[in-house]
């Protein structure tokens, strides 16, 4: 067994910026299933919302989250995240992060601003259309730099240890975790009074999600398994725009386009969205991915198309010279063809249910970023909320972990028991249910929800479940399996969640309850393993 002051579990924004604050005060080990830049940060493009031009107001961006977030949004959420943003950012840029730059008419140079759907401003500050991977970038550097980071690549968290599993009488709290050695199969045992979940979301749980391999929520599986209160798990953002191309598996069509004049049209060239919302191609997200999702159903076409050849080509290269040089490496000159996109699940509004400062509802247990639920995004994530989430969070949950820390109780954590045997010949069924659970959830838990679809899901993951822990309990456990056995978790809570709805709110949509039902509904769905 292996003792840390913390424990950080994931290498996005927001672990890596709980690391960098807690080596200040202590040995830190960060725990990273891949490689250290593998996360939903390093993909992301579009760049951080956040008030720092005098034409914007922190009101105004507290107003655009409130309305996105379609009444579930906690305000006092909204406030310190807007509130806290801009010394975030000046800490990012103190490390050596680009945001971009223009020049101003008096030859000045301030930053570029961009504009995303459902903001009233330009507020997103961005490094061309690569911020997320500039993001890791400058806090990797710094956390490299540390001497109390111990950084454990390729080792994946398996569950986090509770008081209550130990069989100890007092209150339940978390005192450790099971890490997984990917290199040599072993199940290391690593203490803590501060665990912090900071995995990142579930788009895998989808067959088509703009997010990399990483985000099979596991956070949310070990939060839940903990006992852990989770929350609003029916509010799966649907990215509208993802290339649609055989050969590629997730490529996020960034909303900037959108931003910067791009039109969605039909096959035959027509616009379609002045149809569904009076801000058209900058409706809020929701709307812009359940038109697409409609015309594509209407027309029976794969996908639909993103134009923005209207603009000049040299600005075009210039402003998204990743989707430029992506599209084109498929045959895609987006300077004079349209884009074939269609909507991917995206992000995670829900997650593992915290306050203000990370603080989960088991004590020892942290969870910041796109894993948890602060209530900041409610029932709809405003674009570009996340990355600002993950920095101020990261810094709330780093105060309240180092505040009165409470005397260290010594445990002696028991070792894991290795189970049984490893057999070649399973392997294809753990991919086969990895297939059969991401195409269930992508026809039946979708952008349009039914009852029937839902509980058709349900009783198939029941199934799916029974099988996992099987395997779980009788074979050596590997990454494939353990991610599985996560994703059966986290899909069988989305549609719990979503069949305790019923009404349409945000991002959950159904047939059957088409309306918004405030005398009902206007709270957060919760749940915890009983
Ligand atoms: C394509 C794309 C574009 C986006 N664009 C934007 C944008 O422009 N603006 C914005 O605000 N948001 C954007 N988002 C969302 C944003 O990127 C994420 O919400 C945010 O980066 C999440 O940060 P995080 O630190 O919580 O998690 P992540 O960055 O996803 O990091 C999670 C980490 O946890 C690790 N991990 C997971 N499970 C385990 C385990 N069991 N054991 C050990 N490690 C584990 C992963 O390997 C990874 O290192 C985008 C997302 C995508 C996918």
């Amino acid at each position: 067994m292996r003792e840390f002051d913390f424990i950080i579990l994931g290498s996005g924004i927001a672990g890596l910026s709980f690391a960098l604050k807690a080596a200040e005060k202590g040995t830190v080990a960060l725990v990273t299933k891949r490689g250290k830049s593998d996360s939903n940060t390093a993909w992301a493009q579009g760049g951080v919302a956040c008030v720092v031009s005098d034409e914007d107001s922190f009101d105004l961006h507290v107003k655009d989250t409130l309305i996105a977030g379609a009444g579930l949004c906690h305000e006092d959420a909204v406030q310190a995240v807007v509130s806290e943003g801009p010394e975030r950012i000046a800490e990012l840029i103190g490390m050596g992060m680009h945001f971009d730059r223009r020049e101003t008419l008096n030859g000045e140079y301030e930053l570029d601003l961009g504009k995303e759907g459902g903001h009233s401003k330009r507020r997103v500050l961005h490094f061309q259309d690569s911020t997320g991977m500039e993001i890791e970038r400058t806090l990797l550097e710094k956390v490299a730099q540390h001497p109390e980071i111990e950084v454990m690549e390729h080792h994946m968290a398996v569950d986090v240890i509770t008081t209550g599993k130990l069989g100890y009488a007092m209150q339940n709290a978390c005192v450790g975790v099971y890490v997984l050695d990917e290199a040599t199969g072993e199940v290391e045992t690593l203490r803590s009074d501060v665990v912090v979940l900071a995995t990142g979301g579930c788009g895998k749980v989808y067959l088509y999600t703009t997010n990399p391999d990483v985000a099979t929520g596991d956070g949310v599986a070990m939060a839940w398994r903990a006992g852990a209160t989770i929350a609003n798990m029916e509010f799966i953002q649907f990215h509208p725009t993802c290339l649609f191309h055989p050969e590629v598996k997730s490529f996020l069509i960034s909303e900037v386009i959108r931003g910067e004049g791009g039109r969605l049209i039909d096959a035959r060239g027509r616009r379609f969205m002045e149809h569904h919302h009076p801000q058209k191609e900058l409706a809020p997200r929701d709307i812009v991915a359940r038109a697409i999702d409609a015309e594509m159903k209407r027309s029976g076409s794969k996908c639909v198309y993103l134009d923005i050849t209207h603009k000049p080509a040299d600005f075009v290269r210039a402003r998204f010279p990743t989707i430029y040089e992506t599209c084109l490496k498929h045959g895609i000159d987006i300077t004079t063809q349209p884009i074939p996109v269609v909507p991917a699940a995206h992000y995670q509004c829900g997650g593992v249910k915290t306050d203000l400062n990370g603080e989960t509802s088991l004590r020892g247990l942290y969870a910041i970023g796109e894993v948890g639920c602060t209530g900041l995004h409610g029932a709809n994530r405003l674009a570009s909320n996340s990355l600002l989430e993950g920095l101020v969070v990261a810094r709330r949950a780093f105060d309240k972990a180092t505040r009165n820390r409470p005397e260290r109780v010594v445990f002696e954590l028991p070792e894991w028991r290795a189970g049984g045997v490893s057999d070649a010949d399973e392997l294809v069924v753990i991919s086969h249910n990895w297939e059969e659970i991401r195409r269930l959830m992508w026809d039946y838990v979708g952008i349009v929800r039914s009852d029937k679809r839902l509980q058709r899901a349900a009783t198939r993951l029941r199934n799916l479940h029974a099988e996992v822990q099987e395997f779980y309990w009788n074979f050596k456990v590997t990454t494939d399996l353990l991610e599985l056995r996560n994703l059966v978790t986290v899909a069988s809570l989305v549609v719990d969640c979503a069949l305790s709805r019923k009404e349409s709110r945000g991002l959950h949509f159904t047939l059957d309850y088409p309306e918004k039902d405030d005398a009902k509904f206007l709270r957060d769905t919760t749940m915890r393993r009983t």
